[in-house]
């Protein structure tokens, strides 16, 4: 049946290199007004900039990053370019332009990479950027996208991880944990489906948490919003690997110790009522589980009134002199955070 299917789509090489990249960029225009030439020849142009340059790069691999059975092309490609926009809003800057470079088997139609690009260009539009170039090669097996991005921030405004000084307050945004238990939630119909290929799956109550696995947003909104609050954060970093990881890395790189407590900690009620479904602590989650790419970050406690009542911004704890970073559970014990945060935890 899926034979019969893809008889009918076309295969990448039917196309050839030069038509395939032209179609997959068809569609995209170049409307930041701060590129002069884009995707088409040996290399991109940018308009230059008053501000500094922020660049970085991630890359997602089939099996490794992502499942196809339960990953749609046109999601995978919006994550893509929303994981690389995080890192470039977890420094305080803009985004405004990205490379993205595929490497695709046989097995992929050209129909499917339309899909990837597809999200691609929602998530271009959507955090208004402009693609300016990339690669396309064949791969022997699966498919592996890499992005790259660029953005802009004025010196004073850029935010590193190192600037985070006792007493100062530890605020996140949005809620944690929803992105894992979201993945829970599809790798077990996953396995249901398998089983048995008739399972209709009522994912309803789990709508939230499975948006936030499929299809997260990097929080240039909260970029914008510190902006107008006239906050300029002292560190910052986004939570792409659980918070236990990324409250140590601030902790690290800025010389200081953390104390976060359980009971401060953003959580939505399907965290909550999923977590006790699957039997798993949601704190855990929350520590360890990661994708939920929200902004972490530290601000001089003056910054508190500017912040206070926000409603998708929340102060889970300070900094302290202390050279070790802990968890306040809500029942008061003291636990040290580590890179695996639950391994602690569950003791
Ligand atoms: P070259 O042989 O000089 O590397 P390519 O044929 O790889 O040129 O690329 C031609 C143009 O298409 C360049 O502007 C390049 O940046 C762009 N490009 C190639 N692959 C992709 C892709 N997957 N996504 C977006 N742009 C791409
Ligand atoms: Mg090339």
């Amino acid at each position: 049946m899926l034979e019969e299917k893809n008889r009918e789509l076309k295969q990448l090489s039917d196309l050839g290199e030069f038509a395939l990249i032209e179609r997959l960029t068809a569609d995209f225009t170049i409307d930041t007004g701060k590129t002069v030439l884009g995707v088409g020849d040996d290399a991109a142009v940018l308009t230059p900039s008053q501000s500094e340059t922020i660049i970085t790069t991630d890359m997602l691999c089939e099996g490794v990053h992502f499942n196809p059975n339960y990953t749609s092309l046109r999601h995978l490609g919006y994550k893509a370019v929303a994981v690389n926009v995080s890192d470039i809003c977890a420094m305080n800057a803009i985004p405004s332009h990205i490379l993205v470079s595929i490497a695709a088997s046989a097995r992929f139609t050209v129909e499917a990479l339309d899909e990837l690009y597809a999200g691609i260009k929602i998530a271009c539009d959507s955090y208004k950027i402009d693609l300016v170039g990339g690669d396309t090669v064949s791969s022997r097996s699966g498919l592996v996208i890499s992005v790259t991005a660029l953005g802009h921030a004025q010196a004073h405004g850029i935010v590193k991880r190192s600037g985070a000084a006792d007493k100062e307050l530890l605020v996140v945004s949005g809620d944690l944990g929803s992105a894992y238990f979201g993945l829970q939630v599809l790798e077990r119909e996953n396995i249901s489906l398998q089983s048995n290929p008739q399972h209709q799956p009522d994912l309803e109550p789990y709508d939230y948490i499975i948006q936030r696995q499929m299809k997260p947003e990097a929080r240039l909104d909260i970029v914008h919003l510190l902006n107008a609050l006239d906050v300029v954060p002292t560190a910052m970093i986004d939570v792409s690997d659980g918070l236990a990881s990324e409250v140590l890395h601030l902790a690290k790189n800025s010389g200081v110790g953390f104390v976060i407590y359980e009971e401060k900690l953003p959580m939505d009620h399907q965290v909550i009522d999923t977590a006790e479904e699957f039997g798993i602590n949601p704190v855990t989650a929350v520590l360890s589980g990661g994708e939920d790419y929200e902004l972490l970050f530290t601000i001089k406690q003056e910054d508190f009134e500017k912040i206070k009542g926000n409603p998708h911004l929340t102060v889970i704890g300070h900094a302290s002199s202390d050279t070790s970073s802990y968890l306040v559970t809500k029942d008061n014990q003291t636990i040290e955070l580590t890179a695996m945060g639950w391994d602690n935890f569950d003791e």
